[in-house]
């Protein structure tokens, strides 16, 4: 059950840490049930299905797109995300600044990083992060709010601990370092079904959750 799975999960995280439920690939029933269970963040990653799902349920949730996302959609979501998570070149980056120039909205994003170096994960990779923020301070229309990225495929909980650790110190560093005010480091989402509780351990303040709802 639906709602269930969302106390159980909520009872054993701390109030601080936002829990996105992951609404990919379930019904706009199932997706209702989650609203009416209380949690109003959604995390969608095909545009075509958070278009279908945006198109009845509106701005009632707070849309996070947290999939890969190809420039020539980036249209279709301006003005109606919270976040998007997958933020992961420069050239995606210009692209959001254009489209959302051209309604004049400002877009909030996060950085996913591949931290985990898989070549099926995309993601920037950790030396090519600064140039990547470098231009940031040139953008009128995009913010960076955090970042993001998932943990390594496997079960080995001391690498996947690992990785996190990676994260949040990266996190922290630009988060001292960062004077410009369209970088803020707000949201550290790290954590899945599986990892969770290692990522809220190391720091993650929004953790993105799917299976754990909804089976
Ligand atoms: C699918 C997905 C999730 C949720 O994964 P679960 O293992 O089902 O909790 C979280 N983040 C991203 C980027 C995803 O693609």
């Amino acid at each position: 059950m639906i709602s269930e799975n969302i106390k159980r999960i909520k009872s054993g995280i701390p109030n601080h840490v936002t829990l996105v439920a992951v609404s990919k690939y379930q019904s706009l029933e199932d997706t209702i049930a989650v609203l009416d269970a209380g949690v109003y963040d959604l995390g969608e990653s095909k545009v075509q299905d958070f278009i279908k799902k945006y198109e009845v349920l509106g701005d009632r949730p707070r849309w996070h797109f947290i999939g890969h996302l190809q420039k020539n959609k980036v249209k279709y979501l301006i003005g109606k995300t919270f976040l998007i998570h997958s933020v992961d070149s420069i050239e995606l980056i210009d692209v959001i600044e254009r489209e959302s120039k051209k309604q004049g909205i400002t877009t909030d994003v996060l950085l996913q990083l591949n931290l985990a170096r898989e070549d099926s994960k995309s993601g920037i990779l950790v030396e090519n992060l600064d140039e990547v923020l470098s231009i940031i301070p040139g953008c009128q229309f995009v913010k960076v709010k955090g970042l993001m990225a998932m943990g390594p495929f496997t079960q080995n909980n001391d690498k996947i601990r690992k990785i996190f650790v990676e994260l949040k110190r990266i996190y922290d560093r630009i988060k001292e370092e960062s004077v410009d005010t369209a970088i803020q480091m707000d949201y550290l989402s790290m954590g899945m079904t599986d990892d969770y509780t290692i990522a809220i351990e190391e720091g993650s303040n929004m953790i993105r959750v799917g299976r754990k709802i909804f089976s």
